[in-house]
């Protein structure tokens, strides 16, 4: 591990994130099932505005753009995307043009993180779903030809800035991880995280493995399915080795999913997962999201009433952020009045 050589990177981050223990969650939810001891690392806290793991990825992505002398950012996602407003945010701070693709009809109504992505400046186009899906790398070629017909060179970042290249962060993020356990005096058995696109996953996996460390790194699907994504670590560990010609095997990863709390769909929960997010907001002053990380931390939960981790002393919850997504589901807190 030591010998891997990070490629640029511009530090954004503000690092390293706190690792701390979740006591009252743990007396509730983990000791009456012989579970382990819960902790949160604070990937939430990654910045302000610009927080979560999108930003430990985009050091590299913007150390990447430019070294290559690019000026534009093009990259894509839904219209509540934590990965587009970190990364509006992030061009704005660098100096850099960034142009959303969004999923979705415009209502009008700027909240969240669309209205971040527009006090950053980042310019906006709306597709509608199946054309999204189904056309998106002409969409992308498209907005690369034009900002290069006006003289610009754009970087194209994938969905959740995913892949060879965005990996790196948590490449770095896993030996930050291991630090802070070694400091706080235990090995950590298990990871856990919310997986959306699989990049957050794959350098974790990717990082304990390099590392010889035995942490088992436990994805929370919040879309697609278990298949999907252990292609997808898969295919991003691949790209990360062939870029950097590492001659790594991916095939000798073990990628475990859990894609059991998906729920109606993405970014569409039940009411349970919206009582948790409120349950860990009052009993541990943590705000998580019904996006990513609340049906994640809803679901591990489920996982330690059912004995789930009863071999483990102690679990890691990467807090991912996402905080601007759980204004738009105002709505679904009813029940708190
Ligand atoms: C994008 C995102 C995830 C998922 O991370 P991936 O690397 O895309 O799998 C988890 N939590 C939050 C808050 C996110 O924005």
């Amino acid at each position: 591990m030591d010998t891997l050589a990070f490629p640029a990177r511009v530090e954004l981050a503000r690092l390293p994130t706190p690792l701390q223990p979740l006591d009252r969650i743990t007396e509730k939810y983990s000791t009456p099932f012989d579970g382990p001891r819960i902790w949160v690392k604070r990937d939430d806290l990654t910045e302000a505005a610009m927080s979560g793991n999108k930003l430990r990825k985009l050091e590299f992505i913007a150390g990447a753009a430019l070294e290559r002398g690019c000026d534009t950012l093009i990259t894509c996602g839904g219209l509540q995307s934590n990965h587009c407003r970190t990364t509006a945010l992030v061009g704005a701070r660098l100096g850099l043009n960034v142009h959303l693709i969004l999923r979705g009809e415009h209502s009008g109504e700027m909240d969240g993180n669309l209205l971040l992505d527009r006090l950053a400046g980042a310019k906006v186009s709306f597709y509608p779903q199946r054309q999204y899906f189904r056309e998106q790398q002409e969409i992308f070629a498209h907005w690369e030809k034009v900002y290069a017909d006006h003289g610009h060179k754009a970087l194209l970042i994938p969905t959740g800035a995913s892949d060879g290249l965005g990996i790196w962060g948590y490449l770095a993020g896993s030996q930050e991880l291991l630090q802070d356990c070694h400091r706080a005096g235990f090995r950590p058995e298990y990871v856990v995280c919310a997986t959306g696109s699989g990049g957050t996953q794959a350098g974790l996996t990717l990082g304990f493995h390099l590392a010889g460390a035995a942490t088992v790194v436990e994805g929370y699907a919040v879309c697609d399915d278990e298949q999907y994504f252990i292609r997808k670590v898969h295919e991003d560990v691949a790209a990360w080795s062939a870029d950097g010609g590492h001659g790594f095997d991916e095939k000798t990863l073990n990628v475990s999913v859990n894609a059991d709390y998906i729920g109606p769909g993405y970014a569409v929960a039940d009411e349970p997962v919206y009582r948790t997010i409120a349950e860990a907001a009052s009993l541990e002053g943590l705000v998580l999201d019904p996006v990513y990380t609340g049906k994640a931390f809803h679901g591990l939960l489920q996982e330690l009433g059912r004995g789930r981790y009863r071999d483990c002393d102690n679990l890691v919850f990467v807090h991912t952020g996402g905080h601007y997504g759980l204004f738009p589901h105002r709505a679904h807190f009813a029940f708190l009045e």
